[in-house]
């Protein structure tokens, strides 16, 4: 295990923008971790802990440590409470799609709608990511992880993850606490497909007695369709979380706006997609400089080459002002930005 100093991070996160850490250090082995974390704490580094960078701003040079999480291993058992279920551990460092991909050829199913999510099975559980109707909580049985408090490893399992909407334990109260070294999934072992979510009933190839194999190749297709490779241009996904209002505020909305769309939620409440808000404010294909907003899918904001994670910010900044004086709606970040702004988005 070694320590790099001053270590470039450009082509760390997905949004390729410019920065370094003061330390980077690779984590492959589960037993080198506390030695780094014991490591750091007597230097009283802080702690960053990396992924694929795909759901991370770099807004500068990131003081103290960065772990770079690359932990591989994927491993099966049956399932003892269903046969017709496989039990799929991952090591945090795998790459998110290839173990899509991988489960999908092995028969074990219920990833198809969450193919091409880039970045890592170990960030999969933070955001709880999801896409097409499915999230990654439909199928999670336990995430592994490393206290950095109790300095021991842990076990939660899905009803203790607080997973919500983008949302879950390790955004929260777990946050700086938990760092992630293995993820358990039920998969079945029975062709099963999800198809109910609107985009893929528009798809052509969408039928309800579609194979895995079909509903993983729509998913793929419509992800290449809409959303910017970052090896082309640099983003990070959906940048803004779709807000969620309360029921009267919505009316309201719809009162000035009757083409405003909105998803149910679990409880009243209704959830707008932020990218109907961004894109009716004006905001698709706007550019400032080097960086600008998607011009194909308003929720993303891109580098176009050169920008600097401040020149995303300050975009991002305008478009939330703007939407809220629009709408009276202030859109949250689903990106994390690194290191943490002092005065928010
Ligand atoms: C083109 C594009 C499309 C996307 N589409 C979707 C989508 O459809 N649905 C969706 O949900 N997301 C989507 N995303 C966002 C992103 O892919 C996911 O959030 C992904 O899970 C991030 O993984 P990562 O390894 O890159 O995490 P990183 O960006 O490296 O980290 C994200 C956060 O997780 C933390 N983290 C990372 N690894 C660990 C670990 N082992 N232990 C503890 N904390 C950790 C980091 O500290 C950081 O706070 C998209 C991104 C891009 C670029």
């Amino acid at each position: 295990m070694t320590w790099q100093a001053d270590a470039d991070l450009s082509t760390l996160t997905t949004f390729g923008v410019p920065a370094r850490a003061q330390w980077l250090c690779s984590i492959d082995q589960e037993d080198q971790l506390p030695v780094a974390l014991q490591q750091a704490d007597r230097k009283d580094l802080p702690v960053t802990v990396l992924g694929g960078g795909s759901n991370v701003l770099l807004l500068a040079d990131v003081p103290g440590l960065v772990l770079h999480m690359q932990l591989m291993g994927i491993r099966h058992q049956p399932d003892p409470d269903d046969s017709n279920a496989v039990l799929v551990t991952a090591g945090a460092g795998e790459n998110w799609h290839q173990l899509v991909d991988y489960c999908l050829h092995k028969g074990w199913h219920g990833l198809e709608n969450l193919a091409l999510i880039p970045g890592s099975v170990g960030a999969s559980p933070v955001q709880n990511i999801g896409a097409y109707g499915v999230e990654l909580a439909d199928v999670l049985v336990s995430v592994r992880y490393f206290d950095t408090q109790s300095v021991q490893v842990r076990t939660l399992d899905r009803d203790d993850c607080q997973f919500g909407y983008r949302d879950s334990i390790f955004k929260q109260s777990l946050k700086q606490q938990a760092i992630i070294l293995s993820v358990t999934l039920r998969l079945s072992r029975e062709p099963r497909t999800v198809v109910t979510y609107p985009a893929l009933l528009q798809h052509p190839d969408v039928s309800a007695d579609m194979s895995p194999q079909q509903l993983f190749d729509v998913v793929c297709d419509i992800r290449r369709s809409k959303l910017p490779a970052p090896a082309v241009l640099g983003n990070a996904g959906s940048f803004f979380r779709n807000p969620v209002v309360s029921p009267d505020a919505y009316a309201t909305l719809q009162a000035r706006w009757p083409d405003i769309p909105a998803f149910a939620t679990s409880t009243a409440d209704v959830k707008v997609p932020a990218a109907w808000l961004i894109d009716r404010a004006g905001w698709k294909g706007v550019r400032r400089g080097a960086v600008g907003v998607h011009d194909k899918q308003a929720l993303v904001l891109v580098n176009h080459g050169g920008g600097t994670g401040q020149q995303v910010l300050a975009l991002a900044r305008e478009i939330v002002a703007s939407v809220e004086q629009t709408f009276g709606v202030r859109l949250q970040p689903e990106v994390c930005l690194v290191p943490a702004p002092e005065s928010g988005l």
